[in-house]
């Protein structure tokens, strides 16, 4: 079964031309991840705006689209795309997994020194990435685009605004725009980061908690060339739990026993509280069978006990579960 489980998780590979994705060793200066559903139309004027930025980088740059499900000719259009780019790679997904999944899908193959987070509907402008480029070389390890005039409709300025000032203060982090799609960040800060579900909106949170510096730098921001926002208005509400799941992870990932245990504790104390003092009326021969408080104890001591015991299997968890744990040296240890 297992084996089912990759097979699904992991894209259709087409190279754009034929070329060996796998190769590692094949590292070049910078890689923009595009994750594209049914961007077709924006693709064919994005893809070459970009490749004529970058052409300047030095040590060369890929440009790697994701196609999260698209049903719109995308895989014609990169195909058609691919006789001009040599630089362009597509990964194509087996059907609409989200942003998350496709910027993962990404990170998995992306190659670059520096990886760059780009929409693709022509919303982030190519231009812009050259700032960003200057805001790594400035000291930056991660640099978010804050659109200062962001060409998004009213009430979804308006509802990002509250997003944003929430996730700085649960979070502690300084931050107008999290979650702008144009990013650029070295390739260490990239490694460590698992995004699924929709936790794409949290990157300069999850970077700054694995000890990255973590930056916004203005950048212009265009209307949507084609078509129409993938994103529903139920985004909002989805967001806000991801921000209590983002608080937990960074909060407690190394010691969930500290938020389980303690809730436990306190529910199994103010129980045993209460199932004491039932304990000492019936001593003193009253009857205690309606009492609420019996009730209620035995409620407050079983919660207790669970909460504890999830805590413990929880601990287990962080205890064997070492696999993509981020590079804490501030020096790399290459060899
Ligand atoms: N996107 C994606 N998978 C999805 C939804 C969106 O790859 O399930 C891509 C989309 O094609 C675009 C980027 O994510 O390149 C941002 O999406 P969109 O422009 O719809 O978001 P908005 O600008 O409205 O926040
Ligand atoms: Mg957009």
């Amino acid at each position: 079964m297992a084996e089912l489980g990759t097979i699904t998780a992991q894209p259709r590979e087409d190279d754009v031309p034929a070329r060996d994705a796998g190769a590692a060793t094949d590292v070049v200066g910078l890689s923009v991840i595009m994750p594209a559903f049914n961007e077709a139309p924006n693709l064919a004027e994005v893809v070459p705006r970009t490749a004529a930025v970058l052409a300047q980088i030095p040590d060369g740059f890929e440009i790697l689209v994701v196609d999260d499900g698209s049903t719109d000719g995308t895989a014609e259009v990169m195909t058609e795309l691919g006789k001009h780019h040599p630089e362009l790679r597509l990964l194509r997904l087996r059907r609409n997994y989200g942003k998350s999944t496709a910027l993962q899908a990404g990170f998995d193959r992306a190659r670059g020194e520096i990886v760059v987070l780009m929409d693709a509907d022509g919303q982030d402008r190519p231009e812009e990435i050259l700032k960003l480029l200057k805001g790594l070389e400035d000291g930056l390890e991660l640099a978010t685009g804050r659109r200062v005039r962001r060409n998004d409709r009213v009430i979804k300025r308006h509802t990002s605004r509250v997003y944003n000032r929430v996730t700085a203060a649960v979070t502690g982090i300084e931050g107008e725009d999290f979650n702008s799609g144009l990013k650029a960040m070295k390739r260490e800060v990239m490694n460590p980061l698992v995004l699924y579900g929709e936790l794409h909106r949290y990157i300069p949170v999850l970077a700054q908690w694995n000890g990255f510096k973590v930056g916004e730098i203005d950048v212009d921001h265009a209307p949507r060339l084609h078509g129409t926002s993938k994103f529903g208005r139920a985004r909002f509400w989805r967001g806000f739990l991801d921000l209590l799941t983002v608080k937990f992870i960074t909060t407690y990932t190394g010691r969930p026993f500290h938020l389980f245990g303690g809730l436990g504790m306190a529910f199994g104390f103010a129980g045993g509280c209460l199932l004491a003092w039932m304990f000492v009326l019936k001593l003193m021969g009253r009857g205690i069978g309606d009492r609420p408080a019996l009730i209620i104890g035995v409620f407050l001591a079983v919660v207790g006990v669970q909460l504890i015991t999830l805590g413990l299997l929880a601990e287990l968890i962080v205890h064997f579960r070492r696999d993509r744990e981020p590079d804490l040296f501030v020096d790399q240890h290459k060899d």
